[in-house]
């Protein structure tokens, strides 16, 4: 009688390397420059003590200022642990696992690849130019199938902005084929360069942001997904019933 539980995991999940984050890492020190996380900690309190409840999926509260705070609408806006999960429901929501595909563009964000390999979808990467731009017409050659395509700006780990003429061609270029996800965990370090006021034109933007960057709270684990109703609703029927929430 074999007793290897190995055996019985997906072949993708047996074969996946696990996202290399800074604490799995391990290391000395108190600057963890591989977690991007400031160093020092921030008051913080939380307004609920109680935790016998289960939070709101989506507490109101949270919602609305942060939809204040990005100029959009409450409807808009999606509350999830971290933008990693921000990541994969939109995965979930949209690729049909062995069918549909995502793209990106490395080097950028290790979370895109691991996300797909988990749930097995395949990726598909297009490398940036030598000045950490698109390769438009490389991506153009291998949107055929293509569901979701990430795009970070500022970039993990170039720092770089992508140009913004070139994000309208691709948003032109994917237009009824894919989502456009625009990762701005790092939003707040260049806040002109937001997409936000881009989504009353495109029905296919999504942006993630998150509070672990610029406003210290990587341990809270809170993010948001940015993006018109649609699709918001879309990532409201798989998300997990109740994401852990600051309250
Ligand atoms: N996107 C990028 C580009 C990141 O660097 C990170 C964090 N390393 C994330 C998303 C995930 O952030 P969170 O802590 O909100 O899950």
């Amino acid at each position: 009688m074999s007793l290897n539980v190995e055996d019985l995991a997906r072949a993708n999940v047996r074969a996946l390397t696990p996202y290399q984050s800074a604490r799995r890492l391990g290391g000395n020190g108190d600057v963890w420059l591989n977690a991007n996380e400031f160093p020092l900690p921030v008051p913080f309190e939380l307004s609920q003590q109680t935790l016998n409840r289960y939070p709101e999926c989506q507490p109101k509260q949270v919602i609305e200022r942060y939809a204040a705070y990005a100029g959009l609408q409450p409807d808009q806006v999606l509350v999830s642990r971290g933008a990693d999960e921000g990541i994969e429901l939109l995965m979930r929501a949209f690729c049909e696992p062995g069918k549909d595909a995502i793209l990106f563009c490395p080097p950028t964000y290790g979370m895109y690849s691991v996300s797909a390999e988990t749930i097995g979808i395949e990726y598909r990467t297009v490398p940036a130019l030598d000045n950490w731009q698109l390769n438009l017409p490389a991506i153009a050659d291998k949107l055929d199938g293509v569901k979701l395509v990430y795009m970070c700006s500022p970039n993990n780990p170039t720092g770089n902005l992508i140009n913004p003429d070139d994000i309208r061609q691709l948003l032109e270029m994917t237009a009824g084929k894919a989502l456009l996800v625009a990762d701005e965990a790092y939003i707040e370090f260049c806040p002109e360069a937001t997409l936000a006021g881009w989504l009353k034109d495109y029905p296919h933007l999504v942006i993630l942001r998150t509070l672990s960057k610029a406003f210290a709270l990587a341990g809270l684990r809170c993010g948001f997904t940015l993006a018109n109703k649609p699709v918001i609703d879309l990532l409201l029927k798989v998300i997990a019933p109740y994401p852990w929430q600051p309250q």
